[in-house]
């Protein structure tokens, strides 16, 4: 009786942990976001399980009726189409709904895009603030002035058709001089990582069709400020 998550690759089949790969062996079932894409996921590792769907559109009516089964005996793990569920994926309000009705949840460490592209960029780890997807129209402003005075690493989730869009706004909020790091296609052939500030990572995707997966991590504005105690000194 108990709910695992489950991370999966972000690009790259190898990121599979041979932990998550016994888990989802042992399991009754899988809880997955889309059954085609986790159906190929398991084919692919030889495993064969029941899947149920649970995506944002049924997570609502789905909650109680999975943790019924849960507390009637039945150990699930859920997985998102790529790395960590609950993380700009559903599963928050599942694993809320366990907690709260005493069911068992463990998250397997393992794929996450948002940690490899903080580590690569370069700028402090020590402290970042992960903001995920922004919104597309409405609150995005107030969500950006918010975060003007930020001074830890910011992280942000992107559409590639999206990004030269949000790199300009970034400039009207931040200024053209602030250190960025854009991560395209994190562990898979053709994965980059653009570092410099906002004007030089524009300039560099402005002339290209952007495509795959980005995320965006820009620096926050105290190592602006250090930056520039470092010319003073
Ligand atoms: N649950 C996932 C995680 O743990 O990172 C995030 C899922 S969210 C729906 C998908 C977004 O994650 C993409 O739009 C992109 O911003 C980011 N992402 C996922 N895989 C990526 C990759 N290989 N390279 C860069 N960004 C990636």
């Amino acid at each position: 009786m108990k709910l695992y998550i489950v991370p999966t690759p972000i690009g790259n089949l190898e990121d599979i942990t041979l932990r998550a790969i016994n888990v989802l062996k042992s399991v009754d079932a899988v809880l997955a976001e889309d059954t085609r894409t986790s159906g190929s996921l398991l084919k692919h590792l030889g495993i064969s399980k029941p899947l149920h769907s649970y995506h944002i559109h049924n997570e609502h009516q789905t909650v109680t009726r999975i943790v019924d089964r849960i507390l009637k005996g039945e150990t699930m793990a859920l997985v998102s189409d790529a790395g960590t569920p609950a993380i700009s994926d559903p599963g928050f309000l599942l694993v809320r709904e366990c907690i709260k009705q005493g069911v068992d949840v463990e998250c397997l460490p393992g794929p996450t895009a948002f940690v490899p592209a903080l580590v690569n960029s370069g700028l402090p780890c020590d402290r970042f603030t992960f903001e995920g997807f922004l919104p597309h129209k409405k609150g995005r402003q107030t969500r950006l002035q918010n975060l003007v005075g930020e001074e830890r690493t910011m992280i942000f989730y992107e559409s590639p058709h999206r990004l030269l869009k949000a790199l300009q706004q970034f400039v009207e909020y931040f200024g053209a001089d602030r250190q960025v790091c854009v991560s395209r296609e994190l562990t898979k052939i053709f994965e980059e990582n653009v570092k410099g500030t906002l004007q030089e990572v524009i300039d560099y995707f402005t002339p290209k069709t952007v495509k795959g997966e980005i995320v965006i991590v820009l620096a926050g504005k105290a190592e602006e400020k250090k930056k520039t105690d470092k010319y003073e000194d």
